[in-house]
């Protein structure tokens, strides 16, 4: 490399970490340097808003303050803390991943990027933030926030989610980092993408490194970065059946490799598209058994939409009374009394309904 070019990113990485110092925000996992914490609040922070994460990550914390904690924990308990949160398989992955680390690490997170990733979860980004903060390990943390500001950076116009984007972007960042302090380098980066790089409208005036912008010198601000239109959105038709039997209920578990894998839910019909009731009920009667004749359903509720990243989930909920000797229920229900449905973890749109409703 030559001198200018070295002078170039040592004054990037410079401007780059004093605006850091004087503008990161003030959150409760940046006042450690313990693994545990930082590769909980990494997870925590996926695809979750800093500010929904933080509370999140206080109670997480409190209940599960270390790696022997949560590895002796049972999954439902971990995914009653963090129901509401969303992409659950995270919340399996740290249980796992804690069980990997007793069984494999002598209960100690390993320091290296490399073991690290040998846990189940973790993949580039997190071994990278984990890696970098608390061990120094000089390696990059590539995020959505870091994507973005580095492509605008150097005027890179390849799609950020292709292959040869990826590795572009890797290469690049890793070419500024700053070796002798990689923790506060790629923090630093990621604020500079929460706060100052937004996907929209971003505020270049104050940004430290505009000086040396490419797609603000190029007037492309808003065309970087690229990314390739892959995100189609599925509408799935979920149809609900709180059935009530003498003050119990029924439950099940989601059990498929799909959404909400392992949190709780009343017996489920997924249809194609928005069927008349009595269709519903015979899908119902066709697909576990059961009989529930027409006249017993007290309600159906109007559709109500649950966006996801990729899906839109369109849902009613059925309200029906069975009595006792009706059935014969497939054994994968859980008949509970109705006022423990609060001791079991359940998608936020279900939880929503049963908070709004009152059923119980
Ligand atoms: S000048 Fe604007 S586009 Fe360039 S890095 Fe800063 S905030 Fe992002």
């Amino acid at each position: 490399m030559n001198h200018s070019v070295t002078a170039k990113i040592m004054k990037i990485s410079k401007l780059l970490t004093e605006w850091y110092k004087k503008n990161a925000r003030d959150l409760p996992w940046r006042h450690t340097q313990d693994p545990y914490l930082i590769w909980i609040s990494e997870i925590i922070l996926q695809q979750t808003q800093v500010k929904q994460g933080a509370g999140y990550y206080n109670r997480f914390i409190q209940k599960y303050p270390d790696v022997m904690a949560l590895a002796n924990a049972s999954e439902k308990d971990v995914l009653m803390v963090w129901q509401g949160l969303g992409y659950y398989s995270r919340a399996r992955n740290l249980l796992a991943a804690a069980k990997q680390i007793v069984t494999d690490f002598q209960g100690k997170l390993p320091c290296s990027w490399h073991e690290l990733k040998k846990l189940k979860g973790i993949g580039d980004y997190t071994a990278g933030a984990i890696a970098s903060i608390a061990f120094r390990e000089p390696v990059v943390a590539i995020d959505g926030n870091v994507s973005r500001v580095i492509s605008r950076l150097y005027g890179f116009e390849v799609p950020i989610d292709s292959k040869e984007g990826v590795k572009l972007i890797r290469d690049q960042t890793l070419k500024i980092l700053d070796k002798d302090d990689p923790g506060t380098f790629n923090q630093a980066l990621m604020e500079l993408g929460a706060l100052c790089c937004k996907p929209a409208n971003p505020s270049c005036a104050d940004c430290p490194l505009n000086a040396f912008c490419s797609a603000l010198s190029k007037q492309k601000v808003h065309k970087i970065p690229v990314k390739t239109n892959r995100n189609l959105i599925r509408t799935r038709w979920f149809n609900y059946f709180i059935i009530k039997c003498n003050g119990y209920v029924f439950i099940e578990q989601r059990k498929k490799r799909d959404i909400w894998n392992s949190l709780f839910q009343f017996p489920l019909v997924e249809t194609e598209g928005n069927l008349p009731r009595e269709l519903v009920l015979e899908e119902l009667s066709n697909q576990v058994n059961v009989f529930p004749e027409d006249s017993k359903v007290t309600s159906v509720s109007e559709p109500i939409q649950h966006k996801l990243t990729h899906q839109s989930i369109i849902a009613r909920f059925f309200e029906l009374e069975l009595p006792e000797n009706n059935l014969g229920w497939p054994e994968e229900w859980i008949k509970i009394p109705g006022e423990q449905l609060n001791h079991y973890p359940f998608p936020v749109l279900i939880k929503n309904y049963l908070h709004k409703t009152l059923i119980f």
